[in-house]
């Protein structure tokens, strides 16, 4: 008699920014998903800013989605570096331009509820079926038959894999990491040691445009361990207050409305953009504000046996340079890219074949982590400074060469360009003849398009970066006298 296959199913446990992007992918798939999310509402109460590096949007061209997230998108035409001590510009250019120029789409912010709220609105209502709120999962076991996931009201469901997309302080992983090491997971009420380290902490939120400022401005202001950012959209802006903690720890630390108001006191006197001071924004908003951790690292292993984990679940970034989502919704589209390729030959795999498309992934994934938590983490520094070196950085290097232009061109173009797509999935617009042309383009009608980037091209070249550091370095040396001379000049130059 022969065998029936069972249905592959997927269960996502998570429906933040990654998961509901993950609804639009799989619905495009003949894939079964169920997703589940802790909470009862998709959107969070607090507003904070969430800027779109240009490999999303291709995925968003993918999945019809330009049109109907566009107006809830903000250009940013400029950005402006100054000091948050007095207020005086170190750099003020505009790289969305040069970014778009280079890849196609220039640099998006957005105000993360309405997002969310695009996101979830513009799935079909099949795949709105599938989110089941209010399931909060304590328990993943496997099998190698599949997957059974226990929330905390009973619900049981059962599939074929875990994607565990539930954000820093993953259930997923706690469990998967417990099983794999043949221990009990910790019990739901512990607070376990999360596995990144935050250095630094941040008060965020948003107010109404402050008049005396244009739209489209990115403002970020350093100092030494904090510093402020105030991004104007269309018709919204977003502050950010970011120090750092006196010491780096992986404790869990959940703020109080005190601890907010001491910050702002503590700030007040900063400047956030020209002409504007901490105290001066907060006077503009409605109390609705947040102050979060900001943890970065990530963990050595992303899957075990049927459970496979993805975006904040493995690494976490700090926000500066805005790649945590963006970074989060590649590692879906390549998973899915690997589980459809999978699928096509079986639609019953076992966990041995399952496992080896999750090292696939993850290793796949891995080449450009190094790169991407270096962005993150040197945009962090370069304006709450840790280190003379980081002072020297944004006061003087910076602003005396060019090099916010090469290392858009030399340090993120070559991320970006390497960035996946869905490579079963056709993309509308134009990304060919760029100035730094994309590696991976969709096989469309079995055929991949020509103009993929070769190993060979100089955007590969991984001695640019060593190149910029090395510029950097000996920039700094020559500096003393190059500054001593334009102190003479100038005295504001300092
Ligand atoms: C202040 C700030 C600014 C940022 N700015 C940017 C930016 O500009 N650009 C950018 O790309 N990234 C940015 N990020 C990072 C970005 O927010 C994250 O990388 C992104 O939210 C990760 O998405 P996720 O879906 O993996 O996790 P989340 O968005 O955290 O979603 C996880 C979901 O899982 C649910 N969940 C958790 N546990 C369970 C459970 N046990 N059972 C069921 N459900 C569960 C949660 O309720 C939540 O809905 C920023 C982050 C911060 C903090």
């Amino acid at each position: 008699m022969a065998t029936v296959e069972k249905p592959f199913r997927i269960v996502i446990v998570g429906a933040g920014l990654v998961g509901l992007t993950a609804a639009h992918i799989l619905s495009k798939t003949d894939i079964d998903f169920v997703i589940l999310e802790r909470h009862e509402n998709l959107t969070p109460e607090l507003g904070s800013l969430l800027s779109l590096w240009p490999p999303t949007f291709r995925i968003f061209d993918q999945l019809d989605l330009q049109d109907k997230l566009e107006p809830v998108l903000n250009p940013i035409d400029n950005g402006v570096t100054m000091s948050a001590d007095d207020g005086s510009i170190f750099t003020s250019w505009n790289p969305g331009e040069l970014i778009k120029k280079n890849h196609g789409y220039g640099l998006k912010v957005t105000h993360r509820p309405l997002f969310i709220e695009a996101l979830y609105q513009s799935l079909p209502d099949s795949a709105k079926a599938r989110i089941k709120v209010k399931k909060h999962v304590f328990k993943v076991n496997v099998s190698d038959d599949g997957v059974v996931v226990e929330c905390t009201d009973g619900t049981v469901e059962r599939g074929s894999i875990v994607i565990g997309l539930d954000g820093v302080h993953s259930r997923v992983r706690q469990c998967m990491q417990a099983m794999e090491e043949g221990r009990a997971a910790p019990s739901i009420s512990e607070t376990p040691k999360s596995p990144y380290v935050t250095t630094y902490r941040m008060v965020f939120g948003s107010i109404p445009i402050p008049p005396t400022l244009p739209n489209n401005v990115n403002h970020e202001c350093a100092s030494g361990r904090v510093s402020t950012q105030l991004l104007t959209g269309n018709s919204l802006a977003w502050f950010g207050v970011y120090e750092a903690l006196d010491k780096p720890t992986s404790e869990r630390i959940k703020y109080t409305e005190k601890d907010k108001e001491e910050a702002i006191q503590r700030w007040g006197h900063l400047y956030t953009a020209p002409g504007m001071r901490v105290r001066d924004v907060f006077g503009l908003q409605d109390g609705n504000f947040g102050m979060i951790n900001l943890e970065e690292g990530r963990v050595d292993k992303w899957y075990w046996n049927r459970i496979v984990l993805a975006s904040d679940a493995i690494r976490k970034l700090e926000p500066h340079a805005g790649l945590g989502y963006n970074s989060g919704l590649a590692d879906v589209v390549v998973l899915v890219n690997k589980l459809r390729r999978l699928l096509e030959t079986t639609r019953s795999p076992d966990t041995k074949a399952l496992e080896a498309v999750f090292a696939d992934y993850q290793e796949e994934r891995k080449k450009d982590e190094p790169i991407v938590h270096d962005m993150s983490m040197r945009r962090a520094r370069a304006y709450a400074w840790l280190s003379p070196m980081d002072k020297i950085m944004t006061k003087y290097i910076i602003p005396y060469t060019s090099f916010g232009v090469y290392s858009t061109n030399r340090i993120y173009g070559p991320v970006v360009s390497r960035a996946p797509v869905l490579d079963w999935l056709e993309e509308k617009s134009d990304t060919k003849n760029l100035k730094i042309p994309y590696a991976h383009h969709p096989i469309v009608k079995g055929k991949k398009s020509k103009n993929a980037l070769s190993r060979n091209h100089s955007y590969y070249n991984p001695s640019a970066y060593i190149g910029v550091v090395i510029a950097a370095a000996l920039t700094g040396v020559g500096l003393q006298y190059y500054h001593r001379i334009l102190t003479m000049i100038s005295p504001k130059a300092t």
